[in-house]
């Protein structure tokens, strides 16, 4: 095992992995940016290093900073969290250059799910699902279009290189074809320095249903079941469940049978989200895969009983997955709520300020808070501003939502505005508590939860 690693990244996903670490006995290098030397990433941390300004691209996005830090402090390993580096392959390429362990997969691997469109042709040879469409390398607009209109409308039109749901565009009708391709090209364009695109069937109800994988380097791959991440704002989830409610035995079976074969068809390691857009009748197809530990990974870990940070270092330090898919079950149900500095009467405009007064719910067997922030601590304009995930467990899904809505009632945060009431509604929402939910679940219920 690792003596010491560094965790390329800030906030409550380096916060957290710092406490696996710590359970370990392995020591941490944080690194911060100028808005952050204070931060509680770098005072949980054993060591720290200063890597630059305020704006990500001046610190957190930089992959030579990022090793030099490491190499300074004698890290043999580098976690990259989430967002910043964590799917980017030159910096992965960079760490093995330098003989620093990339907590993660093989840059193979995230090369080739780096591209939506390539992930569709290569998911297409291994036989998973895909929602129907046109994915080629011929990028003109007649032939964009011809296949749209075979299909029939509506489609959804996707960035290639796209993340965050930047780079889509939803059209409904033939007549806006046109418009709608060249104003995701040119969103696609500005945010990925790309403006390829691929079409697909825009299914209208469709859930978000997607599968924690995990594999190793001797060829053991399991899954550890789903989690329905379907409440969503602009395509940007909101609240997490695990398992997927109704969700029937059998298609659990196939859908992890199916990430499992995604994994495998990219020589995959580590920990892997395989994301699925499921319908009412069963049917599930292959939307894209994440190569990285996911915000939401906490419900798994709560259902499973596992901490896939530790897996995580286990498998890249060379150990072989610690349990096989038989010992795997499902216990009870958890739900993650997304605490944002942001606010949903102004169409979720990201709040700024001081968090004067931060109070949680207390933590216990039912109640997980994930942050990377305390009382006084400033939210910037700088970085992602969530400022917590609430995670809750009970035995089933009825009372895990009552827990979920009572931890809700509790959190108290005063200085900076929050989406804490907006969760609370929909947490509250009959059509919730039915789990009567698909990614227009927002949209359609908007009325009750503003
Ligand atoms: P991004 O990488 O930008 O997050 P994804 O491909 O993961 O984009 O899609 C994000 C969300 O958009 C999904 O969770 C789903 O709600 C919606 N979505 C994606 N593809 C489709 C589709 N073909 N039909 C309907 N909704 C879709």
């Amino acid at each position: 095992m690792f003596n010491k690693i560094l965790i390329a990244n800030r906030g409550e996903i380096a916060c957290r992995v710092i406490a696996t670490a710590r359970k370990m006995g392995i020591k941490t290098v944080a690194v911060y940016s100028d808005a952050d030397r204070q931060a509680m990433h770098v005072t949980l941390a054993d060591e720290a290093i200063y890597i630059g300004a305020a704006p990500a691209k001046d610190s957190y996005l930089q992959p030579q900073k990022v090793i030099d830090a490491a190499i300074k402090t004698n890290a043999q390993a580098i976690h990259p969290g989430y967002g910043f580096l964590s799917e980017n392959a030159e910096f992965c390429r960079l760490c093995q250059s330098h003989n620093i362990a990339f907590i993660g997969p093989p840059v193979a691997a995230i090369e080739a799910m780096g591209s939506k469109s390539a992930a569709k042709a290569i998911m297409e040879k291994a036989n998973v699902p895909l929602v129907p469409g046109y994915h080629g390398d011929d990028q003109s607009e007649d032939l964009i279009k011809q296949h749209a209109d075979a299909m029939g409308y509506p489609v959804l039109l996707k960035a290639a290189a796209g993340g965050g749901g930047k780079g889509m565009r939803q059209v409904w009708h033939e007549e806006e074809f046109s418009n709608a391709l060249a104003a995701a090209k040119r969103e696609s364009l500005a945010a990925f320095n790309d403006d390829i695109m691929l079409v697909e069937k825009y299914l209208t109800q469709p859930r978000h249903i997607e599968i924690q994988v995990f594999c190793d380097d001797f060829d053991n791959a399991v899954y550890l079941f789903e989690r329905d991440c379907s409440v969503q704002r602009r395509h940007q989830k909101v609240i997490e469940e695990a398992p997927a409610p109704g969700l029937s035995e059998a298609v659990r079976e196939k859908m992890g049978q199916a990430a499992i074969a995604a994994a495998k068809a990219i020589g995959y390691r580590g920990a892997g989200t395989v994301e699925f857009l499921y319908e009412r009748d069963g049917s599930f197809y292959f939307m894209e895969m994440n190569t990285r530990l996911q915000v939401e990974h906490p419900v798994t870990e709560m259902i499973t009983g596992q901490d896939l940070v530790e897996w995580q270092l286990r498998v890249a330090a060379g150990e072989a997955l610690p349990v096989k898919q038989n010992a795997l079950r499902i216990n009870g149900h958890a739900f993650e709520a997304r605490i944002y500095a942001e606010d949903p009467k102004q169409d979720f405009l990201p709040a700024t300020g001081t968090l004067n007064f931060l109070k949680a719910p207390a933590e216990n067997d039912h109640v997980r808070v994930d942050t990377g922030v305390r009382q006084g601590d400033e939210v910037s304009v700088y970085y992602d501003p969530m400022i917590a995930k609430l995670i809750v467990w009970d035995e089933d899904r009825d009372k895990a939502l009552a827990r979920l809505r009572q931890a809700l009632k509790h959190y108290q945060i005063q200085g900076v505005t929050t989406n804490i009431d907006f969760l609370y509604n929909v947490a509250s929402n009959p059509a919730f508590a039915q789990a009567d939910v698909d990614t227009s679940f927002i949209d359609t219920h908007q009325s009750h939860l503003f």
